[in-house]
């Protein structure tokens, strides 16, 4: 992979939180400042697809504690994160950028089908991707589809941004005030110390593929191997 300051193709990861401007539902403002920076980088000649996940609406695991069937809840929150991707959508249609949603589970009204090959065609052509309805698969994450889809379609780094955290640290920094700031982790330090900025499958799939990742927030480093995960800025 070319050193991550001049990725060419990224997978840009953005939690539900993120859209949701720590609500449920979609804040407008929000979304259209993400598309505002995600213009810019395409502008620039880098070309962004983009993973988004569906915290503000439903998470299969929270409705499962309250009493309802997994793989349904889970559904539902795969069919949240179309919600986001549309509204992403709109924001840079705005922005004077092309882009494409393709999902996981067939909307044939909605978005085009998850179809890698064309994916790839669609970056190629300098369109934004989004890809919507995760795996498509219960028990799945948007982490784990982030770091699937940026094998896939042969992505340079991956890119995860969540509300309120920076970058990689040895604990929730949200929560945990004794939280330290990691600046570069490997994958297999990530899963033995248990670190959440990513889902333990995401950071495997990485681990063994060589995928470096990437978390940022406002400043930083970029990544400098496929063996880590590492805290910085954007792309
Ligand atoms: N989900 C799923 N399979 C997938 C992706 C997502 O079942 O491949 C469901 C799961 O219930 C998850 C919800 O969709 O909780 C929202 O996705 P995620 O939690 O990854 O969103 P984020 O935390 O990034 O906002």
């Amino acid at each position: 992979a070319p050193p991550p300051g001049r990725a060419r193709r990224v997978v840009l990861k953005l939690s539900g939180e993120v859209f949701g401007g720590g609500r449920v539902g979609v804040d407008p403002d929000v979304v259209q400042a993400v598309a505002r920076q995600i213009a810019t980088v395409v502008r620039r000649g880098v070309q962004v697809s983009v993973v988004i996940g569906g915290g503000n609406f439903f998470r299969g695991a929270e409705l499962q504690k309250r009493g309802m069937d997994r793989a349904r809840a889970d559904y539902m929150g795969m069919l949240g994160t179309v919600m986001n991707c549309l509204a992403l959508q709109d924001f840079l249609e705005k922005e004077g950028i092309e882009t494409r949603v393709q999902t996981a589970i067939t909307m044939a009204q909605v978005a085009e089908p998850y179809i890698p090959l064309r994916a790839i065609r669609h970056l190629e052509k300098g369109r934004v991707v989004i890809f919507g309805a995760g795996a498509g698969m219960p028990y799945f994450s948007t982490d784990t589809v982030a770091a699937q889809r940026a094998l896939e379609i042969r992505a340079d780094v991956v890119l995860m941004s969540k509300n309120g955290v920076d970058a990689v640290y040895t604990a929730d920094p949200r929560t945990d005030p004794g939280a330290r700031r990691l600046e570069t982790v490997t994958f297999a330090e990530a899963l033995s110390r248990g670190l959440r900025v990513a889902d333990a499958a995401a950071f495997s799939l990485c681990m063994e593929n060589g995928l470096p990742m990437l978390v940022f927030g406002a400043e930083g480093r970029t990544p400098s191997s496929g063996r880590s995960v590492a805290s910085g800025s954007g792309p």
